[in-house]
């Protein structure tokens, strides 16, 4: 299948790794060929890191790297597609800007997916020409580690399209569950609140960074901290899937932690930056608490 995605960050990096790992064909699409310089590099060190668990063989990582190509032109790189995985930035007006030029210019039987983690499928499919073709396609992150794909199915999305988008996560490994389209889907509507009630008990000086991550480990069973996992994310994208959630649910209790709007304000975006919650030198995973955070 000739499989486009948009968008090479943390996710869509992932998300083409899979998809060639799953013999298809990928354009890797991204308005920065920086981006795209450094999605490519992370391919090929997650690739490595496979070979050298026994998880595949140098052949199938020369396979896989060799069905990618990337692309800054996106009329360009979905001229071919038969699916469009959009994972772009967690920004509303842009993802609808994202799926009109993708529309103008995909095959008419394409179907466009997005990974968004919270905004509407139903409103970015009526940007659309085609909104029985547009799905939620949402994938966890790690991309290649977790197996979950949550299918989100928008007002108007066919069962036809549901069933092709399922069927293709089974067949890439992944356990697709599908569910209907209201703000934050299941998995967000459900992890956002307790991400950000973590954040609220460290603003209120309840507990400090490592006391609240190791209670939810301990206590919980959880693998990893709140405001680690937080971190992973991206904190910009934590505050934007709380402020869909509290615009599109309507209820105080999905506000976002002004200490989280604070953070992200202050360009703190977690391991993206290199520092959140915590601190992270360049290639190493040591967990150091972030300097305005120690007890
Ligand atoms: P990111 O910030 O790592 O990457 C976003 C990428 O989009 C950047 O490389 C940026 O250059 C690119 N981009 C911006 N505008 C573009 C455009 N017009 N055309 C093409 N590319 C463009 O973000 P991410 O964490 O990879 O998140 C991407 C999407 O996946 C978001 O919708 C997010 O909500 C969702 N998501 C994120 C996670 C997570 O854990 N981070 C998990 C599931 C879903």
């Amino acid at each position: 299948m000739n499989i486009s995605v948009i968008g090479a960050g943390q996710m869509g990096n992932g998300i083409a790794h899979v998809f060639a790992q799953g013999g298809h064909r990928v354009t890797l699409i991204d308005v920065s060929q920086g981006a795209l310089d450094k999605a490519l590099a992370t391919i090929g060190k997650n690739l490595d890191r496979q070979v050298a668990k026994g998880a595949i063989t140098e052949d199938q990582k020369k396979t896989a790297l060799a069905l990618i190509s990337s692309s800054t032109e996106l009329a360009a790189g979905v001229k071919d597609a038969e699916l469009v995985v959009e994972a772009a930035t967690e920004n509303v007006d842009l993802k609808l800007r994202i799926f009109r030029d993708i529309d103008a210019s995909a095959p008419a039987n394409c179907i466009l997916a997005t990974n968004t983690s919270s905004i509407s499928i139903t409103r970015i499919a009526a940007a659309t020409k085609r909104p029985g073709q547009v799905i939620g396609m949402h994938f966890m992150n790690p991309v290649p580690v977790m197996k979950l794909v949550e299918v989100i199915r928008g007002y108007d999305t066919t069962d036809e399209v549901t069933k092709a988008v399922v069927d293709l996560s089974t067949a890439i490994g992944k356990v697709p569950v599908a569910v209907n389209d209201y703000a934050g889907f299941v998995a967000n509507r459900i992890l956002m609140p307790m991400i950000n009630e973590s954040i609220q008990t460290l603003w209120q000086g309840v507990g400090g960074v490592q006391e609240i991550d190791t209670i939810m480990k301990l206590g919980m069973a959880h693998p990893m901290g709140p405001l680690q996992l937080a971190d992973f994310i991206g904190l910009d994208t934590c505050l934007a899937i709380l402020r869909v959630l509290h615009e599109g649910l309507g209820e105080s209790k999905y506000a976002p932690c002004p200490l989280l709007v604070q953070m992200v304000t202050a360009g703190k975006l977690g391991v993206k930056s290199g520092e959140g919650f915590y601190q992270y030198a360049p290639g190493s995973k040591d967990l150091v608490v972030a300097p305005a955070f120690k007890p």
